[in-house]
């Protein structure tokens, strides 16, 4: 059945590609972005759509559509890009959460919520399950964005324990692919950008650190999943590919797939608060959605660069200050 959908963040690297699938679906699209960390030309291709709109709206202030579903995606995702104002970033989170849960009780709407592996912090638990509550550390500068995904999907279960609101909570790990904002200097577009130059590759500590890659296809599939799901599985799930590797192991890699030129320069220091390990146990996700990744590494980089060769630098810019 066709139906009405707000996506916040509709226009950043996740939503657009949201956005295609549920526009080819048929669907009443309507995307809210202010784009902060993402510019029109990711949904360009849709704004001829009739069953597309673009709304520029920041979703700290309340908004109103009448709608069937509402995905809330709506937050700066990149570690540079959420401590560029970490006290708006903890707003976006908080706030945005708020809006869409009070549109969603008086519409009697669902709300799918695209929480983050984040909130895991630093594990000590390893591969990350849901019911791990974590490691953060709530005064570091990673706590703006850690710690405003924790109280969203605290906010999330309380409206729904006490308005019987419909939710679906993910937790999203580390994910790649087009569109990508190339400056975000989130390490897989880093890495493919400094490859393609043939420029040095910033390598942060020594490259031992894990991570898990998920190409965005099989993601998305993952949200169309949850979305669609009997109602009284609320999450949290948790969604990514289980195939860990470490940083150095992307590097080289990545080295190797853009052409070979590039340098690993000398190890810059660690961020602090850096997770040294992150893997997604998605036992829920399989046997409660029947889903799981299906883009193996070499396949989703080739498609990130391919991508990234066919656009032009200049095109994107750094963050638009947004106090
Ligand atoms: P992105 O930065 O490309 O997209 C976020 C979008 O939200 C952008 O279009 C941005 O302009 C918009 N936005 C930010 N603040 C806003 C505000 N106050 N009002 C309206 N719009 C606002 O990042 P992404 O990778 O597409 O992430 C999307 C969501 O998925 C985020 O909530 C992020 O926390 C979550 N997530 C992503 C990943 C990942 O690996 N990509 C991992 C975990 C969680
Ligand atoms: N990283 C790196 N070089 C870069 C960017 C990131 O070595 O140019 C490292 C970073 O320290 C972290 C990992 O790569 O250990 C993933 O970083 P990213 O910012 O992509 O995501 P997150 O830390 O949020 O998982």
């Amino acid at each position: 059945m066709h139906k009405r959908i707000l996506v916040t963040g509709g226009a950043g690297f996740l939503g657009s590609h949201l956005c295609d699938r549920l526009v080819e679906a048929g669907h009443d699209v309507i995307c809210l972005d202010n784009l902060f960390t993402s510019q029109k030309s990711n949904i360009a291709h849709l704004l001829g759509r009739p069953n597309f709109e673009f709304v520029r709206h920041d979703v700290i202030n309340p908004f109103h559509f009448e709608v069937d579903q509402i995905y809330n995606l709506a937050c700066p995702a990149a570690p540079g890009h959420y401590q560029y104002n970490p006290i708006k970033t903890m707003k976006t989170s908080f706030l945005g959460a708020m809006n869409c849960l009070g549109l969603a009780k008086r519409l009697r709407a669902r709300v799918f919520h695209a929480s983050t592996s984040e909130v895991y912090g630093d594990p000590e638990v390893h591969p990350q399950v849901e019911s791990y509550r974590g490691c953060v550390n709530p005064i570091g500068p990673r706590a703006c964005y850690d710690e405003g995904k924790r109280a969203a999907e605290t906010l999330m279960f309380d409206y729904h324990r006490m308005h019987g609101v419909q939710i679906k909570v993910v937790r999203i790990f580390n994910t790649y692919g087009p569109r990508m904002h190339p400056f975000d200097g989130r390490v897989v577009s880093n890495f493919i950008r400094q490859g393609l130059a043939g420029d040095t590759i910033s390598m942060f500590g020594d490259g031992s650190q894990t991570r898990s890659f998920c190409y965005v296809s099989d993601l998305i599939d993952g949200f169309l999943r949850m979305m669609e799901s009997p109602a009284e599985f609320t999450g949290p799930v948790n969604l990514g590919n289980p195939n860990e590797f470490t940083i150095m192991e992307l590097a080289q890699k990545t080295i190797a797939m853009t052409g070979g030129k590039a340098r690993l320069g000398a190890s810059r220091p660690l961020p602090p608060d850096d997770p040294k390990q992150r893997k997604p146990d998605i036992t829920l996700a399989r046997e409660r959605l029947g889903w799981e990744p299906t883009v193996q590494l070499a396949e989703g980089l080739q498609r990130t660069i391919d991508w990234m060769k066919s656009v032009d630098l200049a095109d994107f810019r750094a963050p638009t200050p947004n106090y």
